[in-house]
């Protein structure tokens, strides 16, 4: 059998891979290849391939002979290459081990940079590159990142709070620092960092029990073991639950040559993108660092220099540009820019090292980018002729709408407001909580339903979890590059970095900010403007993001290419107007319950009552012909906000026991009015108490053992209607019966429907076309769907109640086991959040085949929660609804998965 590559070569102008072969290279491998073909300045190197890591790691951290061979094979290319040797006294090759999944996980895993230093290498390079410190800080770099990465995490060993070996190493150096006066790294002389690296051997085996290997093939190999054992780290797994990414992928390695940023005052290291990523404004956007590593940029250590003059910010603009101080590399790293975008068509997150003034590029892929800088760069690269429509469409992530809908900081309360501090506006938008330092408290506090600001001392990946947690991110330190910020990006969080008045100190247990004379502690109040960097004590007010000329044309031609109708869940003019602005087509479900909750329901809310606790039939009808007059303006007010669109009304679903009223007043009141005892008005309600309510007296069964409550509705829908045609408006009322599971309901509820209707008729004159359907979301129902089609002109699956008892989940319940069931994978997501497509989705998609094998052009939708979520959206498409309809404020998001499913994507 012929050996399986595993390891794929790339330098010199050509490579084995390419940018298509994320699946088998990580992104880092399969963009370095293609790099190196485009002639790109490349150090050469080699990947091992991702499938690779789950053969390493379960056959119990060993490599066999196969990878060995080859790996060893495509070094030897890499030392003809770059004309060097791994591991030599004379002319020694030093090498990076780098992580890279087929997704990008910024700073999830680890890196090994260095790799090859070791006594009889560190002369030669001495030597070769005339630079003992420079030497000496390399190494001091790799014992610290080898001992923490490969004989500490790799082992499992966990050190208790603050006693990892990193730490234990970065206080030796802090020590020195102080007893030397130093205030940068760069201040230490050679001799301090020869006398560091002594220190850090003797500490490593103090602490870790073993020596810091001096073999260079033990450290390159332990290096690689290490970047695929990272795989499975505490924070790479957190970050792909939140992502989603599946942990059976494994990440590739990539070995490549290294080349010195921090080679001395000639040499620089750098990350750019080649637009904002914040903005999306077309300018080359990037941080830089003189004598320098990589992992200082990304780490968000320090805050570096800004790339160019243009995009220079408040915060730096006292920094040097690569632009001004070295302008001939900046122009062939601009060059390259465009060469990237043009041969990618995207915006690119690079990385790139000047050695000796001399470029080289280290990394390219598709850069994270906020919801604004998602939508701008599409757009731009549109009018560009970079890209196409639909390309276009599928370049936003419909979740990234969601960023767009929502609050800024008002810029008027922001004059009168305590400002703290500044930074740099590293997530866009507006965020206001209570301030807490650990990511621990972030995750306690967003548990509780709390909204917090996560305060850093620096941007750091360990903190993945709490940063998800928080409404919003302050640091510090680091840069508007660091992972940290990138991954804040990503989620669209709110985000300002390298805030470097705020001074944040633990002492006596207890976490402060301060800054300009004013302390803020943990549960304090602050808010941040993302947008401009600021930060302000106490809460600011907020106001919607204003209407964007950008999205409304985006959403145009989202809607060009979109199939599956969108509609809106609403219950108000007020919704039903928001809706209309964000594009939706009718109301897809109004629920007529929600005149009773909030403000302005004391009135309707009274009369429902009276009418529940009625006890014969002329005092319930009675009472409705006093409700129908609320029921009547509530719905007519609705169609008329939905002039010209559908509007489909549902009758009354909840279990009448929701409403019986438990305070003493309103069972006086109500006694009052009924003419009987308040005891009397408890004893009714407790009559109507339910063991079970979600699976008792609601829905259908409300009018099938009161049909004089469904003629009330349909009268009110019909002669809403009626008066609004007199008065020359469009309604299109549609009336839908909910939780039925047969047909024979719907028959019996359609009686009274006809019987309504042609009273209505007689009575007003007026013809009013209202279709009549139902819900589907009882499993029986979705069995017998073929029967229930003949009396349902039309059908909308009720999601939520479908999925409880598809499952037999309490929708109101779930949350305390479903956090259980997510941590131990024995579901993917919640499935009332997104629909269960194995099981509810084999339930709904049997019910459309069924329903439309009775009749052919039975229109079908959605009105669950899941209505708005672009996975489920996708299946609807998928499975051939006409329509979803979600809240107002998702509509936008659900056009723009529907046109991403009708695209393909
Ligand atoms: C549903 O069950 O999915 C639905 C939309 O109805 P409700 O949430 O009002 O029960
Ligand atoms: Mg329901």
């Amino acid at each position: 059998m012929a050996e399986r590559k595993y390891v794929y070569f790339f330098g010199g102008g050509k490579a084995d891979g390419r940018a298509d072969m994320k699946d088998l290279l990580g992104g880092k491998g399969a963009n370095l290849a293609e790099m190196a073909n485009m002639g790109l300045p490349v150090p050469a190197g080699f990947t091992i391939v991702t499938d690779y890591c789950n053969v390493y790691l379960q056959q119990g951290r060993k490599f066999g002979p196969d990878v060995k061979d080859q790996g060893g094979e495509a070094l030897r290319k890499v030392e003809q290459v770059m004309g060097m040797k791994y591991g030599d006294a004379d002319n020694p090759l030093l090498i990076s081990c780098r992580s890279g999944a087929r997704q990008s996980m910024p700073g999830m895993m680890e890196t090994v940079l260095n790799v090859g230093l070791c006594s009889k290498s560190i002369a030669g390079l001495i030597k070769r590159s005339n630079n003992e410190r420079f030497v000496y800080d390399a190494y001091r770099r790799l014992i610290t990142m080898y001992s923490d990465v490969v004989m500490e995490k790799a082992e499992d060993i966990e050190p208790a709070e603050g006693k990892g070996i990193r730490q234990q190493l970065e206080q030796i150096m802090h020590a020195l620092k102080e007893r030397k006066g130093c205030h940068q790294d760069t201040d230490l002389s050679t001799d301090d960092l020869k006398y560091l690296c002594d220190q850090y051997k003797n500490k490593v085996r103090e602490v870790l029990g073993r020596d810091f290997p001096d073999d260079p093939q033990e450290q390159l190999w332990g290096a690689i073991g290490a970047v695929f054992k990272s795989w499975n780290g505490r924070r790479a797994i957190a970050y792909r639950k939140i992502e989603g990414i599946p942990h059976e992928w494994g990440t590739a390695c990539t070995v490549q040559s290294m080349v010195f940023g921090n080679l001395g005052n000639t040499s620089a290291t750098g990350v750019a993108f080649t637009r904002n990523p914040a903005t999306g404004e077309n300018k080359f956007y990037g941080e830089w660092l003189v004598n320098a590593q990589g992992e200082d940029v990304v780490a968000g250590i320090r805050t570096p220099n800004p790339l160019n003059e243009a995009t220079k910010s408040e915060q730096n603009q006292h920094l040097p540009s690569l632009e001004k101080e070295w302008p001939e590399t900046y122009r062939e790293l601009d060059a390259i820019r465009l060469k990237l975008e043009k041969h990618y068509t995207d915006m690119q997150d690079i990385e790139f090292t000047i050695q000796d003034k001399k470029l080289y590029m280290l990394q390219c892929r598709s850069g994270k980018r906020t919801g604004t800088a998602a939508l701008n760069i599409a757009a731009d690269m549109l009018t560009e002729g970079l890209i196409d429509e639909k390309t276009a469409v599928k370049r936003v992530a419909p979740k990234q709408l969601d960023e767009l809908l929502h609050p800024i900081v008002d810029a008027k309360a922001e004059k009168g407001a305590t400002m703290l501090g500044s930074g740099l506006p590293a997530g866009p938008g507006g965020a206001c909580g209570k301030v807490v330092f650990t990511s621990a408290d972030a995750v306690a506090a967003a548990r509780e339903g709390k909204k917090v600001i996560l305060v850093r001392e620096e941007t750091n990946p360990e903190d993945v979890e709490g940063m998800r947690a928080a409404v919003g991110i302050l640091t510090a330190r680091g840069g508007m590059t660091s992972h940290a910020a990138l991954v804040a990006r990503g989620w669209g969080k709110c985000c300002i970095v390298g805030a470097g008045k705020l001074k944040i100190r633990h002492e006596g247990g207890k976490w402060t900010l301060s800054a300009d004379g004013k302390t803020v502690s943990a549960g304090d109040v602050i808010t941040l403007n993302g947008t401009r960097g600021i930060v302000y004590q106490g809460e600011v007010a907020m106001i919607d993001a204003t209407e964007n000329p950008r999205l409304q044309d985006f959403m145009k031609l989202v809607d060009k290419y979109r199939i599956l109708g969108v509609r809106t869940n609403a219950d108000t003019p007020e919704d039903a107007r928001v809706a209309r602005r964000f594009g939706a087509e009718g109301i897809g479900l109004f629920r007529t319950e929600h005149m009773f909750y909030g403000a302005g329901s004391e009135q309707p809310l009274f009369l429902l009552r009276k009418m529940i606790l009625s006890n014969t039939t002329p005092e319930r009808v009675a009472a409705l012909k006093e409700l129908a007059v609320f029921v009547k303006r509530d719905i007519k007010d609705t169609l008329e906000a939905m002039d010209g669109l559908p509007v489909t009304v549902r009758l009354l679903d909840p279990p009448l026991h929701e409403f019986v009223p438990h305070s003493d007043d309103a069972r006086q009141q109500l006694a009052k009015a009924l003419h009987i005892s308040a005891e009397e008005i408890r004893k009714r309600g407790e009559a109507l108490h339910e063991t079970n309510p979600m699976m008792g007296h609601r829905g259908v069964r409300l009018g099938i053992t009161y049909p004089e409550i469904t003629e009330m509705q349909v009268r009110a829908i019909l002669e809403a209607a009626a008066e609004l045609k007199k008065a020359g408006k469009d309604p299109k009322p549609e009336l839908m019966v909910p939780v039925t599971c047969d047909v024979s309901e719907l028959e019996a509820t359609r009686k009274v429907f006809d019987k309504v209707r042609q009273e209505v008729k007689q009575h007003t004159g007026i013809e009013v076309e209202c279709p009549y359907g139902t819900m589907i979301e009882i499993p029986r129902a979705c069995l017998l769907a073929d029967r229930m089609a003949k009396a349902a002109e039309f059908f909308s699956f009720g999601t939520n109640d479908l999925t409880q008892m598809s499952f037999g989940f309490s929708r109101d319940d779930i949350g305390g086991f479903l956090g259980a069931y997510l941590e131990q994978g024995l579901l993917d997501a919640d499935p009332f959040q997104t629909i269960d497509q194995d099981g509810v989705g084999q339930l709904i998609e049997m019910a459309v085949q069924k329903g439309r094998a009775t009749r052919g052009e039975l229109k079908i939708g959605i009105c669950g929660e899941q209505g708005g979520d672009p996975d489920s959206v996708k299946f609807c498409h998928k499975i051939g609804l006409n329509y979803v309809s979600c809240s107002p404020f998702r509509v936008p998001i659900a056009r723009l998965a529907a046109a991403q499913a009708a695209l393909g994507k």
